[in-house]
């Protein structure tokens, strides 16, 4: 099942690269959720929301936790299943699956079994996951892995808050709009992000974690028809060559979504996306405190306020691998 589901996948792949490369340069290049802007900048808002006794040693490491928001993406180029825990195919499961879903990994596995879970996302399970390890790595007082499982962890939760991460449609492609994946978590936010309030207050403890990632892709996947549903429509009232244009990126000209039908398409998503990143950053907050309370309110000024030399070796050398590994084009698993 897993394998099939992998070559499925693959041959997606493929007849996505010759049809988005022609089509659509850019977004065909972004697999990331949110877009590497928008994962730095939520982990970075994501310090803002901690108390008094967490903000300073995630303060001291917030570039730590912005370079390494996008880590999991570049993971995914090295590691085969790290692809499932950026989403969950919803509607994969039928129109009640929200309410008829096992939240318990061990009872969804039962259900459905393992290689299907993992072929339509886990999302959720895995956030519900890494939150009982960041628990641990603070009982542990383990400065590095605090840090490491921080900045994951803080990427899938905001991985759940992007409505096309929810859906076997995550990139239009079964609706003639293809590209709207990069539309909606990379072009918005880069172009308009500026504008945004993005203030959050502090983040409240989470005294059920996993139902709050569940309610989390519950308020995603209610969004997914209206995000589809506004890009038809204003596609209708664009000529193509309004809706896209042409900019200069480093030393490569892409043709890309113009700015005018970018902002036409924020007006008539009324905010959307501005409101799904302040809900992000908070819910990371939320995850991040939650964690530091649930393994006793460890205190954070006798940790070290750096990581180790040996975990900046490690990060270096993941670096590397996935430099090295980097495809020209995009991995399974909502791979456009
Ligand atoms: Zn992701």
């Amino acid at each position: 099942m897993k394998n099939s589901c992998s070559k499925l996948r693959r041959g997606r792949l493929l007849v996505g690269v010759l049809t988005t490369t022609c089509l659509l340069l850019l977004p065909a290049l972004r697999a990331a959720a949110w877009g590497f802007f928008g994962h730095r900048l939520l982990n970075r808002l994501a310090v803002y929301t901690l108390p008094p006794e967490l903000i300073g040693f995630y303060k001291a490491n917030i570039d730590y936790l912005t370079v390494n928001a996008t880590r999991p993406d570049s993971r995914r180029v090295v590691v085969p299943d790290e692809a499932p825990k950026h989403f969950l195919d919803v509607d994969r499961y039928g129109p009640d699956a929200l309410a008829t879903l096992p939240h318990k990994y061990a009872d969804a596995v039962a259900r459905y079994g393992e290689d299907s879970l993992l072929c339509h996302g886990i999302v959720p399970w895995n956030v519900a996951l890494m939150k009982g390890q960041l628990t641990a790595a603070f009982r542990a007082q383990d400065a590095d892995r605090i840090l490491r499982l921080s900045a994951d962890l803080g990427h899938y939760v905001a991985d759940a808050c992007v409505p096309l991460h929810t859906t076997r449609n995550y990139n239009g492609q079964l609706t003639g709009q293809r590209g709207i994946h990069g539309l909606w978590e990379s072009r918005l936010p880069e172009l308009l992000s500026a504008d945004y309030d993005l203030f959050t207050g502090p983040a409240p403890h989470l005294d059920d974690a996993p139902e709050a990632i569940w309610a989390a892709v519950a308020r995603s996947h209610a969004a997914v028809d209206s995000v589809l549903l506004f890009e038809r429509e204003l596609t209708k009232a664009f000529p193509e060559d309004r809706k896209y244009g042409y900019e200069q990126r480093g030393n490569a000209t892409v043709r890309t979504y113009s700015r005018e039908f970018s902002r036409a398409y924020h007006a008539r998503l009324n905010g959307q996306v501005e409101r799904q990143l302040r809900y992000a950053a908070r819910l990371i907050g939320a995850f991040w405190y939650t964690c530091w309370i649930d393994a006793g309110q460890p205190d954070m000024s006798k940790l070290p306020a750096q990581p180790s030399a040996p975990e900046q070796l490690r990060l270096a050398q993941e670096a590397r691998q996935a430099a090295a590994a980097a495809p020209a084009v995009n991995v399974p698993g909502h791979e456009e």
